[in-house]
């Protein structure tokens, strides 16, 4: 009955998770694309490379269709592939496991962090054998992994670093921007990220790497197909190696132009509604709310909070389905990838293999977190969020 009594003051119109925040400018941008004589990949493209790389202090960047893209290419390039273990958390979307899988490796599992859930330097290096060729760390909901110690231990072990960046753009570790480093770091442009182009990627590192990785990415193909139709290009091109089809249009890149122009405006509205929420969950007995160590700048991609199971009467999934009753939408970031059937087949683990991991993640849900909200819509969700625990405490 509780529920029935409450819902009546909720919002009348559902609140959705994480719609994009495309305007006229972007639409504008699109548009004179769309007129121009070229629509793949090309000078949009070559732009939105250079001004990404700029703004993050990157050696050099690759625009790509996807994260799941640029990450897959780093692997290539490096030559990973049978035989050899790649490193990484299970708090990550199935995208930076599948990868590993793709170039024929094994995707060795540790557990991560309590505090920012990001992956456990101790726990990497207790995990490396003779055949760990690299480490994946993801900067979980957009707050850096403890990168210094990551680095070092890859150092020490001969190992290769390739982040998964795909929460952190814009996000600086101990004063550096992540992608700004000499690993290969991969961005993701998806519909929900900081910055959208709908889909699409970005590869960041040494300009000699990415060279290569531009081949590896583009059919193998020994120069940019786009030169080839230009005044002065040549026709001529060999392909040295089974590539892929990962490249970027210029459609992709018109809206990541405008994004980036408007992506300061969007960190500094996502860091207020961040704000408003840690000002009226702090200190709740059921709520845990995230953390921003000092010695990082959080890209906020996600505002995952965590509920207390000993305080409350009613368990994670019935609380989204109690903000989702109040027009609230929420949403789990993630499924620890060892749980998926594919994984936990494969490699046989149990939920428990990683308690941190698992424990956090029968507790975590994913509130609203995006430039668009409204303080009107922020105060809903932070109204809705207490309605339901106050009316399910123990
Ligand atoms: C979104 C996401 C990806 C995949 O990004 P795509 O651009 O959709 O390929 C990879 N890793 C993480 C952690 C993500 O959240």
């Amino acid at each position: 009955m509780a529920t029935v009594r409450s819902a009546t003051r909720a919002r009348e119109t559902f609140l959705p998770f994480a719609p994009p925040m495309v305007g006229e400018e972007e639409i504008q941008e699109v548009a004179e694309t769309l007129r121009s004589p070229w629509i793949s990949t090309g000078p949009k493209t070559q732009r939105f490379e250079l001004e990404f790389g700029r703004y993050l202090g990157a050696p050099g960047a690759l625009a790509l269709n996807s994260c799941t893209a640029a990450l897959h290419t780093a692997l290539v390039t490096l030559k990973i592939g049978p035989g050899d273990e790649v490193i990484t958390t299970p708090i990550t979307f199935a995208a930076s496991v599948n990868v590993i899988e793709h170039v024929g490796a094994r995707p060795v599992l540790v557990d991560v962090e309590p505090d920012t859930l990001n992956l456990d330097p101790v726990k990497v290096e207790a995990a490396i054998t003779p055949r760990a060729r690299a480490i994946l760390p993801v900067h979980f909901a957009g707050h850096p992994v403890d990168l210094d110690p990551i680095l070092e231990i890859a150092h020490q072990h001969g190992l290769a670093v390739v982040e998964d960046a795909a929460h952190a753009f814009p996000a600086r570790y101990r004063g550096r921007p992540i992608g700004s480093g000499s690993n290969p770091t991969a961005f993701s442009f998806y519909a929900t990220k900081n910055l959208t182009t709908g889909e699409g990627g970005m590869l960041t590192g040494e300009p000699e790497f990415l060279n290569r990785a531009r081949i590896v990415s583009m059919h193998g193909m020994s120069r940019d197909a786009w030169r080839r139709y230009d005044k002065g290009g040549s026709w001529r091109y060999e392909v040295l190696l089974p590539g892929f089809k990962y490249n970027m249009s210029d459609i992709q890149a018109s809206l990541g132009l405008c994004q980036l122009r408007r992506i300061d405006d969007f960190q500094r509205r996502r860091r207020e509604v961040v704000a408003q929420y840690q000002q009226a969950f702090s200190g709740h007995d059921a709520l845990e709310v995230p953390i921003e160590r000092p010695d990082v700048e959080h890209a906020w991609h996600l505002y995952v909070l965590r509920l207390r199971p000993d305080v409350l009467r009613i368990d994670r999934d019935r609380v989204i389905e109690e903000l989702r009753v109040r027009n609230i939408g929420t949403s789990v970031h993630f499924i620890p990838v060892h749980l998926h059937p594919y994984v936990r087949d494969k490699y046989g683990y149990r939920p428990n293999a990683f308690p941190v991991a698992y424990s956090n993640y029968l507790r975590m849900l994913s509130l609203p977190l995006y430039p668009k909200l409204t303080d009107r819509d922020v105060a809903d969700v932070i109204r809705a969020v207490l309605d339901v625990v106050e009316a399910h405490r123990r």
